[in-house]
């Protein structure tokens, strides 16, 4: 059998956990929480990283901080997980979606400007497969109207995005703020968990208090205030020691991590690439100005009947391959919500994108053989 996904561990993750446990404090932002964010900070030039929960939990700090309230506009892709938009409904806020591109499910960002009322308050740019949308174009939109950016970099770990001045900024350094994912799904894994990135400094202060539920704890640790209290709202939104110390585990082996997913992508692109040209599929494309982090290799069917041919053949084998999101824009919840209901990108991609399984112990070959093999 070969699944969709297989969580990848490194082999010191229980090691690191005991060593949490055995430390006798194993609640959050301890010393492996540090060693973690810390390592974040120097190597993908983060201001601030913060570990939360879950990515949903740092959307949802993310949109605490910028103060999203009753009838503020959010622009976003309508081809995302449904924490991207729910962060900011929980705080009254309508969502705007914006069209993916004709060919990669990334927000088109030359139609965000049409969208762009008083009442918008943020851009939320989701970088697809970990592969960066145009933040050339967002960041000047936002500079223009005064807006805040906020990216989705749930999946966008080791990614980068090279500017019109040629310098190569990390994903998630880019916005006023940023959220990852460590779900078992991702490239760098905790089970659950995620990051919130904040890159404008004004923003610090008050994440580490909606981190510790509404209290200056932090502070209070540090020794800058005598006693600690109530002076914001907020949530549990940092993880046990016991995430971090799993996380740190994965972070000592991210490059090795990389190199071998970046490999096995690879490998589907060349061997696959006739195979696709004879059956009118495409294959994922990278902008000049994005890197490739290899976090899902994605095939864009010609049809959905193609892809409902390709997905039984593979299961007929005990290969698990899975489409991916229903648009939130035609989603029972938000479908009566929203004003811009057509978004033709995004509703081919709903129908024909086809997610293969990657993951650091495929054996990719028997995958690529099925495929080659489908009548
Ligand atoms: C995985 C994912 C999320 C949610 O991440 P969690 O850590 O499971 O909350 C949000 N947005 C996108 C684009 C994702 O891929």
């Amino acid at each position: 059998m070969i699944p969709f996904n297989k969580p990848y561990l490194t082999g010191k993750e229980t090691q690191y956990i005991e060593e949490a446990v055995k430390s006798g404090k194993i609640s959050g932002n301890g010393i492996f929480t540090q060693k973690c964010q810390q390592f974040f900070e120097s190597n993908y030039g983060f201001k601030k990283a913060l570990l939360t929960t879950s990515c949903t939990d740092a959307l949802e700090m993310a949109a605490i901080l910028i103060n999203i309230k009753e009838g503020d506009e959010v622009i976003m892709p309508s081809y995302t997980f449904v924490s991207t938009a729910n962060a900011f409904v929980l705080r009254g806020a309508k969502i705007v979606f914006a069209d993916s591109m004709m060919n990669h499910p990334n927000m088109d960002a030359t139609k965000i400007e049409a969208l762009i009322t008083s009442k918008t308050k943020a851009i939320v740019p989701v970088h697809y497969a970990g592969v960066a949308c145009d933040m050339d174009v967002i960041m000047d939109l936002a500079r223009k109207y005064d807006l805040f950016v906020v990216e989705d970099a749930a999946q966008a770990i080791d990614s980068y995005f090279t500017g019109k001045d040629g310098t190569k900024k990390a994903l998630g350094s880019i916005g006023h703020l940023a959220a990852f994912s460590f779900h078992e799904t991702k490239n760098i894994i905790s089970g659950e968990g995620g990051m919130l990135v904040i890159n404008d400094k004004q923003f610090i202060n008050r994440a580490e208090i909606i981190w510790e539920k509404g209290t200056n704890r932090s502070s209070f640790f540090r020794g800058e205030v005598d006693k600690y209290g109530w002076v914001d709202i907020g949530s549990s939104f940092l993880p046990s020691e016991i995430v971090a110390a799993f996380l740190w585990a994965q972070l000592e082996n991210l490059e090795n991590i990389q190199k071998v997913r970046n490999q096995l992508w690879r490998e589907y692109y060349l061997k696959l690439a006739d195979w696709a040209k004879e059956n009118e599929i495409e294959l994922p494309q990278i902008p000049s100005y994005a890197t490739n982090n290899a976090h899902m290799f994605f095939l864009k069917c010609k049809s959905i009947e193609q892809r409902t041919h390709i997905i039984n053949k593979l299961k007929s084998k005990d290969t698990h391959p899975v489409f991916h999101y229903i648009s939130l824009h035609s989603s029972p919840f938000y479908l009566d919500k929203h004003d811009n209901r057509v978004l033709p990108n995004t509703d081919v991609f709903t129908n024909t994108l086809l997610r293969l399984p990657l993951f650091y112990e495929l054996d990719i070959q028997t995958v690529i053989n099925q495929l080659l093999n489908i009548k």
